[in-house]
């Protein structure tokens, strides 16, 4: 069998919450990216071929925060993060603070597969970026509309110490193929108003990303400062590897317990070995959407 998990980010909705044709934008933004990557493990396909493709597919759509649309830093740039993991090899790569990269999940994928490194940041993997000849465009394609107005009302009413979760996350995916392999990715902009040069959770192999085979994949969302904190990812894993409870125990755990006593809000999205999905938040909502070929599939927010 074989199945996937996307998630669009995990925080609090809107008081007035969200309109009927914006609920539905959001989940048709969920439904293509799921598609994508569920075709490629529905023509057999790796596990790393789909999460990449429906991550890419996110990092498009300016609904979410990753690529375009990516939510903005104090001084109105954007600096994105992305990670990619393996869990066939434990190979992974990751890109953190990259302003120019269009799809920063490729150039993860780049340095997991052509340089000897695990995490490249700013404009040393910008450079990398270049020789590869992975697109890269101005700061202002990430930028939009909405991102400007959250980043102003962000800065009339918080400080830097105030960020919050965006209601328009950081995306992700996990699966596993029908040959068992797991696979993880996660792509984002960060937390909307922070300080440049911030990295968050998602571009930490262990915090934000993580997969092993026979174990579990995993993508986080939320406050990244306490998935870090919390190593998150490997934390879900570790629950499964080392204590043998299931994948949804360990979810719920590491975020319901572990998370929550340090002060931290968020999701997760998690495959384990034989395809079981998990997809747990302590936040208001998180965009979320699943798909396995024993016919389960689903979309929520
Ligand atoms: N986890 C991301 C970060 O802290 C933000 C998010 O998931 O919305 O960078």
């Amino acid at each position: 069998m074989y199945a996937i998990a996307i998630h669009g980010g995990a925080g609090g909705l809107p008081a007035q919450g969200l309109s009927a044709a914006r609920q539905q934008r959001y989940r048709d933004g969920l439904a293509a990216a799921l598609e994508q990557g569920y075709q490629h493990l529905a023509h057999g396909a790796s596990s790393l071929e789909a999460v990449t493709a429906a991550v890419r597919a996110l990092e498009d759509d300016p609904l979410f925060n990753a690529g375009h649309g990516a939510a903005l830093t104090r001084d109105g740039g954007a600096e994105l993060d992305a990670a990619v993991m393996d869990g066939s090899t434990l190979r992974a790569g990751a890109v953190a603070a990259v302003r120019h990269v269009k799809h920063p999940i490729e150039l993860a994928r780049r340095v997991m597969e052509k340089s000897r490194h695990v995490l490249l940041v700013g404009s040393g993997a910008e450079e990398f970026a270049l020789e590869e000849g992975v697109e890269l465009v101005p700061n202002t394609y990430f930028r939009t509309a909405e991102r400007q107005a959250e980043l102003e009302q962000l800065r009339d009413g918080g400080t830097v110490s105030e960020l919050i979760p965006s209601p328009q996350g950081t995306v992700g995916a996990v699966a596993r193929d029908a040959a068992g392999n797991l696979a993880a990715a996660t792509s984002t902009g960060g937390m909307a108003n922070k300080r440049p040069g911030r990295v968050g959770d998602s571009p930490i192999i262990g915090a934000g990303t993580y997969a092993k085979n026979g174990v579990c994949a995993v993508s986080a969302t939320g406050h990244g400062e306490y998935f870090m904190r919390l190593v998150a990812g490997h934390h879900v894993c570790a629950l499964v590897e080392y204590r043998g409870v299931s994948l949804a125990e360990a979810v719920r755990e590491t975020l319901h317990e572990r998370l929550r006593a340090l002060g931290g809000d968020g999701g997760i999205i998690a495959v384990d070995t034989d395809g079981r999905i998990s997809l747990d938040f302590t936040t208001q909502g998180m965009f979320r959407a699943a798909r396995d070929s024993t016919g389960m599939h689903q979309i929520a927010i």
